[in-house]
């Protein structure tokens, strides 16, 4: 068994960065609850098979960690959490992460880092391996095996705005899509209603809950998101935060391009300073608003892609010999996330698409190994960074949490010419960079696609164009 990561196993993973909290049905929450809220927040467009098949089996997943030593804890009905065994609050599931690393070196599993996989390897029988190339020498290899399993995560990086990782880059979308897996959803990109937007702070996600504490408002004063989350028949922004990320993004997105939102930290007095549910919702450090009595701009940002590979409740994709697990499926979510729902979701689905990949091949050859031909470092071509975030750009302003018909329309034009444009790897970081082109022009197209496809609005896509 091997594991393969782009970088240092665990790090630059959403899971690390993560706030720590697991929705599943338990303590006073059964799985139909669970299933409701989820079936209702994803506008029915969730798979009702995988939709089951969590709420019935995260509590069991969770409990299965457990028995490996992994701690996880179960703070209030309906949530378990790791966060208490992270060292950073900004990376709150590190913690959890190097647990499973821990267990899975215990198994001995073969580790594999900062390499690229660039291409699924192919015969008759379906997929059987992966093309790798290390991209700090620049050397490949094929790694042959009897079943291969993406958990390659999102792809937050089209995007200007987004909280995930650096790595996060699509990369499993494009390889499943390469060798003809079927994607589904892939217009449902759900983008944190609230991000900062101020030269002051990082681009990073604050917690909905803030506006139950401090003031959101318009460039005229007014208060337009907590009121219409009391239309929408929630009781606060920590309830939207959880259920209404769609409907929130859109409303500040608006408000946002409409002359800005800002959240009024001049009105935050001394004792709200010291209340910890207030400075959880600042999510990143409170010393960093020491000085911020002032309104500061806030925005959407990319956060989690709900549709993807599709599977079923083993982890099958529509390819043999190829499995997908975790953000990089669709299915379970349908138009729009719970919050909590992805960290139960890898759990239950990666626990099903390992043990069905070993039960199936367990007959089978095992790893092995060929050289392959080794990309070539060149200092000819186009900067990978640069090029990035001319795409981030492009699609943030076609593809983001506002969308027509037209922009949609520009995105593919620019995509379908970007794909031409000659890259250059003159060093280490270059050439990964360089690798994860591919990942990025591809998954913005399929989303690109999907989201014209889609006329109305739907959960997370909004489409202003919508005339219905
Ligand atoms: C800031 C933030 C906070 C969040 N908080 C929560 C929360 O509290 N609760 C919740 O339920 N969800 C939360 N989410 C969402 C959740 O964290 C992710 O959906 C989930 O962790 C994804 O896990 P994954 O295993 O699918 O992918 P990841 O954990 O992202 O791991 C993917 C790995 O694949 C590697 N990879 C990608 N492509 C390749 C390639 N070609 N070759 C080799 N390696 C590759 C990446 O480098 C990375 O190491 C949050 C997300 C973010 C960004």
């Amino acid at each position: 068994m091997c594991l393969v990561s782009k970088t240092q196993i665990g790090l630059n993973t959403a899971t690390a960065y993560s706030g720590g909290i697991f929705s599943y049905a338990g303590g006073g929450v059964t799985p139909e609850e669970h299933y409701t809220v989820t079936m209702k927040a994803g506008c029915g467009v969730n798979d009702p098979v995988l939709l089951k098949t969590l709420t019935e089996e995260a509590a069991a997943s969770l409990d299965e960690l457990r028995s490996w030593g992994v701690d996880i804890r179960f703070p209030r009905p309906g949530k378990a959490s790791v966060r208490h065994t992270a060292k950073y609050a900004l990376m709150a599931g590190a913690g959890f992460v190097e647990q499973l690393e821990a267990v899975a070196r215990e198994q001995c599993v073969k580790m594999v880092e900062f390499s690229v996989a660039t291409k699924l390897l192919r015969n008759n029988a379906g997929v059987c391996g992966a093309r790798l190339v290390n991209w700090k020498p620049g050397k490949s290899l094929d790694l042959f095996a009897d079943a291969v399993i993406l958990a390659t995560g999102g792809a937050g990086q089209i995007f200007a705005r987004t909280d995930n990782p650096a790595r996060l880059t699509g990369d499993g979308y494009a390889l499943a899509y390469s060798v003809g897996a079927e994607l589904r959803d892939m217009e449902f990109i759900q983008f944190y209603p609230l991000g900062w937007d101020d030269q002051a702070l990082p681009v990073w996600m604050g917690d909905l809950g803030l506006i139950d504490f401090l003031p959101l408002t318009d460039a005229d004063g007014n208060e337009f998101l907590l009121q219409k989350l009391h239309e929408w028949g929630f009781k606060s922004g920590s309830e939207g935060n959880l259920y209404a990320r769609d409907r929130s993004a859109v409303a500040i997105a608006q408000t946002a391009h409409d002359g800005g939102a800002f959240v009024h930290f001049e009105k935050a007095s001394p004792e709200l300073w010291q209340d910890k549910r207030f400075l959880r919702t600042l999510v990143i450090d409170p010393a960093r608003f020491q000085g911020l009595n002032r309104p500061v701009r806030v925005s959407p940002l990319e956060h989690y892609f709900c549709g993807g590979v599709t599977i079923d409740t083993y982890g099958h994709t529509s390819v043999p010999g190829l499995y997908a697990c975790g953000e990089v499926t669709g299915g379970v979510d349908g138009a729009n996330r719970v919050g909590g729902n992805a960290l139960a979701n890898i759990v239950t689905f990666g626990l099903r698409a390992g043990k069905t990949a070993v039960q199936e091949t367990q007959r089978a050859s095992g790893l092995h190994e060929n050289s392959a031909p080794s990309p070539t470092f060149s200092a000819e071509g186009n900067s990978p960074v640069q090029l990035r975030r001319t795409l981030q750009n492009k699609m943030w302003e076609t593809l983001g949490p506002i969308r027509t018909a037209k922009g949609l329309n520009e995105a593919l034009t620019f995509l379908a010419e970007f794909i031409n444009k000659p890259i250059r790897a003159s060093s280490s970081t270059e050439l990964l960079a360089a690798l994860e082109m591919p990942g990025l022009i591809s998954t913005a197209r399929e989303s690109a696609k999907a989201a014209l496809a889609r006329t109305h609005s739907l959960g997370v896509h909004f489409r202003v164009d919508d005339n219905n």
